[in-house]
């Protein structure tokens, strides 16, 4: 029995009472850092070494695949230390490294490779490449084993096709990204085109229901399933085939979920079809030697838009239990204590929840110290608030050597938001990854608009031509573009040479020539104001006239005013760049955003502050946490400002946030921030006011200034800015400026002390200026 000291050693009594439970159904609901998910994980290992359960006979759901891969080594370390005591009388790290090798490799062959431990797309495609061939929709039609899966650009082109080609709809009217949106929840709801369309009281849900039903005729053809589809059609041939649900209801016997509070309708419908074999009696489900075990924290239920529903954890023991009266005790296990934070923390989480109306009060006494007390910081605006939180880094990293990069999380409510942290970090070499995101410049839409910038500064630049001659799609098709790179080829020029010909584009793109013209013209149109134009007035002017931002706002999905957010924030990168540097023309800019995307992927084994969203923060933990932009329009966001709901959703994110760190929270918001281009006040958040003050420290730094060359021009603008500070400037105002000499106000950004002026010297053109450092004077 020396295993069951081993494993149980490291659990208080009641994650041993889970972790030990063998049969039937189990609910473990508790708060965050309680050790739910250690309890599941120490569960599996249990199951295999104690009940001799097959591997293969269990099926584990985890939130992310990082998370199933994560899982599956902690399960290997414990059989393998175990197994080093049995076999070697001595501790795993005491072995040399030829029997750690071999030991492990042989916990992966014999424990760990047979496991299913996946998220419910991983797990379910996988019994979709087993079974699919048995499967048929109610048009009779069939897939085999060979399925593609689609992406959603994929799935969104296909609904493109369908609107404009077979339906000759007008796509602004049905924007193929939002009617995809909406057949995508349809899915996720279990609704197929038919079932959608009796709920359709109106001619657009009518049109889309329509779409709905072409598009997966075009799935059918293609061989293809979408993500929602590895769903959803699981729970279709279970019910439809008796034989499959039973195949996989007998594998299964010990099924776990973690975070279950986050799982949608169709997911727990998949839960429930295997658990039960579709029997609706619960005398006939038969528990002798299986389980179902899930964990989960309503407090922390944060996807409803993905139409999660944390009804479902609330129903458990309803829907899996016997009925009997002492079910509660029988079926359910409540962890209590909390591992991970120090009680300030956990406090601050524990009182700002209990804002919420709609949960379950519920117990989280912590175990460790009070620790340091929560800082709160006020920036002047988002810049000076990254450089706070980086300036924090440097300084804790330096000072304690037991914490590296890796011991740091920046966690924001917007992807827009990671941009200033990893300006900072890129410049000061700090190795950094975007956790469950693209870096800033790796992301679609900025690749986009940088590709744009490129080509017209750099007209040879032919792959930035074709990413962009038909982004946002004007019309100009695949053959069009491949007659004119052909072309180009074929006479030894550049793309933009055949492009930039009138007579050749004519005679070479057909029908579609005259939009191949349109956009050379409007390219070339910025080519001649490169020198002239400023590149924020060049890259406004590309946004316009190219039609890429309307077309985003055309889409009107979140993931499309994600984008616009994002290429908002590269304006604001520009703007920036232009107060922060002499050299201002645009090949400049274009080098330093380069220097931003050449940053490499970690090496192996190197650790790297982490930045993401409070969404892709949920499940994990780090000794240092920084909650960054807390401002109310922006967390909470201003969606749900007015909807109660939406409200108690945000702060649930907030107690997911606050409750990653282990030692020390940082939660900071700024005075002003750059919205739009303009810079806006802000208001602090309202759940700043929902944490105890006594635990919070606060205490105004203003910039802190670099210590070496690092942003000291900004803390320089802060100490110099007060002399001018107020000046109302205004289009036309004279002006003497010391090095450039006279000029004339052309555009004024921003307000207040974070104004700058697009100004045209007499002899020099324009520029953009700050007139608070430059000291401006009105003549
Ligand atoms: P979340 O709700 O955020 O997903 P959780 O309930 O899943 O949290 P875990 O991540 O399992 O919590 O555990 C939190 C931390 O506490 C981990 O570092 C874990 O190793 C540690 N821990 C859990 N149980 C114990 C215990 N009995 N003794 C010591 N440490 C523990
Ligand atoms: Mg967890």
């Amino acid at each position: 029995m020396t295993a069951t000291i081993d494993f149980l050693s490291h659990l208080n009594p009641s994650q041993r009472r889970a972790v030990e439970h063998f049969c039937g159904p189990l609910l473990v609901v508790a708060g965050a850092g309680s050790g739910k998910t250690r309890a599941l994980t120490y569960r599996i290992a249990n199951l295999i070494l104690e009940h001799r359960v097959d591997p293969e006979n269990i099926l584990a759901v985890t939130f992310t695949n990082k998370a199933a891969r994560e899982m599956k080594e902690r399960i290997q370390k414990l059989f393998a230390e175990r197994l080093a005591i049995a076999e070697f009388g001595e501790r795993f790290e005491l072995l040399p490294e030829y029997d750690q090798v071999q030991l492990k490799s042989r916990v992966w062959r014999t424990y760990i490779k047979d496991l299913w431990c996946g998220t419910f797309h991983s797990l379910f495609s996988r019994i979709l490449r087993f079974d699919i061939e048995k499967y048929q929709d109610e048009k009779g039609r069939r897939w085999n084993r060979n399925f593609s899966i689609f992406d959603e650009s994929d799935a969104q082109s296909l609904v493109k096709e369908i609107v404009t080609k077979q339906l000759n709809l007008d796509e602004k009217k049905f924007e193929p990204r939002s009617v995809r949106y909406t057949i995508s929840n349809a899915k996720n709801q279990g609704l197929s085109p038919q079932e959608f369309a009796k709920e359709q009281p109106n001619y657009r849900g009518r049109v889309i229901s329509e779409v709905y039903s072409y598009y997966q005729d075009r799935l059918a053809e293609n061989n293809a399933l979408d993500f929602d589809d590895l769903i959803l059609m699981p729970v279709r041939l279970f019910q439809q085939n008796e034989q499959v649900l039973g195949y996989w209801h007998s594998k299964f016997r010990h099924i776990l979920v973690d975070e279950y509070q986050d799982t949608n309708r169709t997911q727990y419908e998949l839960i429930s079809l295997l658990v039960t074999h579709g029997e609706t009696k619960r005398s006939n489900w038969e528990w002798r030697d299986r389980s179902v075990f899930v964990v989960g924290d309503a407090d922390q239920s944060i996807y409803s838009f993905r139409m999660a529903d944390f009804t479902i954890l609330l129903d458990f023991q309803q829907d899996f239990g016997d009925g009997l009266p002492d079910e509660d005790t029988r079926t359910m296990v409540k962890l209590e204590e909390n591992y991970r934070s120090c009680e300030n923390i956990l406090q601050a989480a524990n009182q700002l929840i209990e804002n919420n109306t709609q949960r379950i009060d519920k117990i989280l006494r912590a175990t460790r110290g009070a620790g340091e007390q929560i800082f709160s910081h006020k920036a002047d605006d988002e810049m000076a608030e990254a450089e706070f939180v980086i300036n924090q880094i440097r300084t804790l990293e330096r000072q304690n050597p037991e914490l590296d990069w890796g011991s740091f999380a920046i966690l924001y409510r917007t992807n827009a938001q990671s941009r200033p942290f990893e300006d900072i970090l890129v410049r000061l070499g700090i190795p950094y990854t975007v956790v469950g995101g693209l870096k800033f410049y790796d992301r679609k839409e900025i690749k986009d608009v940088l590709a744009y910038l490129r080509a017209i500064a750099n007209p040879a630049d032919t792959v930035s031509l074709l990413r962009v001659i038909n982004t946002p799609r004007r019309g100009i098709g695949k053959a069009t573009i491949d007659n004119l790179v052909g072309a180009a080829q074929e006479l030894g020029t550049t793309l933009w040479e055949i492009l930039s010909d009138e007579t050749s584009v004519n005679t070479l793109a057909g029908r579609s020539a005259r939009s191949v013209n349109n956009f050379a013209q409007m390219i070339s149109r910025w080519q001649e104001q490169v020198e002239t134009l400023p590149v924020s007035e060049l890259l406004q002017g590309v946004l316009e006239d190219s039609g890429y931002v309307q077309d985003l706002l055309n889409q009107g999905t979140d993931e499309a005013e994600d984008r616009v957010q994002n290429v908002q924030e590269l304006f604001n990168a520009v703007l920036q760049f232009q107060e922060e540097n002499e050299e201002v023309t645009l090949q400049a800019f274009l080098a330093s955003t380069a220097l931003s995307s050449d940053l490499d992927n970690l090496k192996e084994g190197q650790t790297a502050v982490s930045l993401m969203t409070l969404h892709a923060s949920k499940g994990l933990e780090f000794p240092v946490v920084f909650l960054v932009g807390l401002e109310q329009g922006l967390f909470p966001n201003y969606r749900s400002m007015n909807d109660p709901n939406a409200l108690e959703e945000e702060r649930r994110l907030c107690y997911v946030g606050i409750t990653r760190a282990q030692e020390r929270l940082f939660i900071s918001h700024a005075r002003e921030r750059r919205l739009y281009g303009n810079r806006e006040p802000a208001m602090r958040s309202q759940f700043l006011d929902e944490l105890p003050e006594e635990l919070l420290a606060t205490h105004h730094l203003g910039r802190i200034p670099y210590t070496k060359g690092v942003g000291s021009s900004t803390s320089q603008r802060t100490t110099v800015g007060k002399q001018s500070f107020g000046e109302n400037w205004q289009v036309g105002d004279r002006v003497l400026h010391k090095k450039f000499g006279e000029g004339e106000v052309t555009h004024i950004f921003g307000s207040g002390r974070k104004i700058s002026l697009a100004i045209k010297f007499d002899s020099l053109g324009q520029k953009i200026i700050d007139p608070i450092v430059a000291q401006l004077q009105r003549v």
